[in-house]
């Protein structure tokens, strides 16, 4: 049987002053000092660097939420790859759906995105998810595979094992409907599939899930087979709960 750390990230998309990311953090670790998982928090820009110094020498690691793909230029309000990385930040998510839907990022930047965080040292973590029409439409399938392939396009087939992939089926992002643990386990092990059939060490692969997360329904997800992990948004930024699907993953 394949042994994949599971990897529990918490995604704060626009949430939480420096002051309050510091809290949280202070209350997170005495909560998840036991965790044998990889726990990822994901704070925005502004609080980067108070998550990464308190964190030292705790078993959490820090993730941004997105990055440009070019090294430097005139890019107004972006950041790229290297300055993550010079603060100390070892992941960034790409590709999350509201990046994709309300700030128009695309499968072509992503394609771009994905190898230049390779490169400078950062796990992605990149989001892939069909919408509701699509589920209904039996599109979920299409969709998934159409991302991943554009997406990873320019990826080695050797480092597809150091991306995190991060199934968000958008009709249950921040909506409190949950994906059952069987659509999950079903998506999430075709998307290992997909992975396997482009060359990946596909057993290697962490697949999370990530929508409507909760303490009450994570042991649950987090039990099937082919689902390693959990991108958390609502329930990540109370300490309690955040610890509780941490704990909830063993
Ligand atoms: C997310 O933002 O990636 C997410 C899954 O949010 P929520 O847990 O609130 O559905």
């Amino acid at each position: 049987m394949p042994s994949r750390t599971p990897y529990i990230a918490a995604n704060w998309k626009m949430h939480k002053t420096v002051a309050e990311a510091g809290e949280f953090v202070d209350a997170l670790l005495p909560q998840i000092a036991a965790t044998q998982s990889d726990v990822v928090i994901c704070p925005p820009f502004t609080a980067l660097t108070p998550v990464v110094e308190r964190r030292y020498g705790t078993a959490v690691k820090v993730a941004a939420q997105n990055m440009h793909e070019e090294d430097s230029g005139a890019f107004t309000g972006e950041v790229s790859a290297a300055m993550l990385a010079e603060l100390d930040v070892e992941a960034v998510v790409l590709g999350h759906s509201e990046r994709r839907q309300l700030f128009g990022e695309t499968d072509e930047a992503l394609a771009r995105k994905v190898p230049a965080a390779l490169a400078a040292g950062l796990e992605p973590i990149l989001c892939v998810g069909e919408t509701e029409e699509a589920r209904d439409a039996e599109r979920t399938k299409a969709v998934l595979e159409r991302q991943l392939q554009a997406d990873l396009a320019e990826v080695e087939d050797a480092k597809l094992s150091g991306v995190v992939i991060a199934y968000e089926p958008i009709w249950a992002i921040g909506t409190g409907r949950t994906a059952t643990p069987e659509q999950a386990q079903e998506a999430c092990a075709f998307i290992r599939d997909v992975l396997r059939e482009r060359g990946a060490a596909a057993d290697d692969v962490r697949i999370l899930y990530g929508g409507s997360v909760k303490p009450a329904n994570a042991a649950e997800l987090l039990g099937q087979p082919d689902i390693d992990g959990a991108l958390v948004g609502g329930a990540s930024l109370d300490p309690g709960d955040f610890a509780a699907i941490v704990k909830a993953a063993g």
